[in-house]
């Protein structure tokens, strides 16, 4: 039986707008840094990288790898600033969202499996008036990353979590490798799977779960 649902945050609860990037302009402008547009948009690229080349997040090292990659010289306060200003990305929730998630938190324990800074994630909740539906928000600081199975140790009887995700290899394979049940939230027509569900909206969950 279900009792816990994991989801993702990004592209699953809210996407990541490309205007989001303004988080790094104000940043840069805050620190008096002068670097060009296409700097500042390499450093957007770059930062989405860091996942492939370590297990967690960690502020020096994040910084240390912009630096590198970037061949700049961000001071380390930098990610303390960006995490900040990051807090003003999130979008406001319908009505039939808000509905689904009071649905889904009356018969099930709710939790947030990011990888992203704990910090960032449950601000950007809050904001959007939705953290008070989830009971835990894990985020890519406190473990190791998606999708390496440690990341799913927050929860312990794994059987009875269902993960929803918009990754294949972060969120649903390693669940399914776990024994959850997995939930594919995808726009795009993916060839059908028997191994775990798609849905278009988290609305779709209503019917699901
Ligand atoms: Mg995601």
């Amino acid at each position: 039986m279900i009792k816990t649902v994991i989801f993702d945050l990004d592209f699953t609860l809210m996407d990541w707008e490309d205007e989001y990037i303004f988080a790094i302009t104000n940043v840069i402008n805050k620190l008096n840094l002068g670097y060009s547009k296409e700097k500042i948009k390499e450093i957007d690229d770059v930062l989405a990288t860091y996942e492939k080349e370590y297990t967690m997040y960690e502020n020096d090292k994040f910084c240390e790898f912009l630096n590198k990659k970037c061949n700049i010289n961000l001071p380390l306060e930098f990610v303390d600033m960006l995490l900040e200003e990051q807090t003003k990305c999130y979008r406001k929730f319908t009505e039939s969202e808000i509905e689904t998630l009071e649905y889904l938190s009356s018969k099930y324990e709710l939790i947030v499996l990011s990888n992203w800074f704990t910090y960032t994630q449950k601000k950007r909740l809050e904001n959007a008036g939705i953290l008070k539906y989830f009971t835990k928000v894990s985020g890519g600081d406190e473990r190791e990353l998606k999708p390496s199975l440690k990341a799913f140790d927050i929860v312990d009887k794994k059987k009875e979590c269902v993960m929803i995700g918009d990754s294949l290899n972060n969120d649903i394979l390693p669940a399914l490798k776990l024994g959850m049940q997995a939930i594919l939230i995808t726009k795009k027509n993916v060839k059908r799977d028997l191994r775990y569900r798609q849905i278009r909206k988290i609305e779709d969950l209503k019917e699901m779960l």
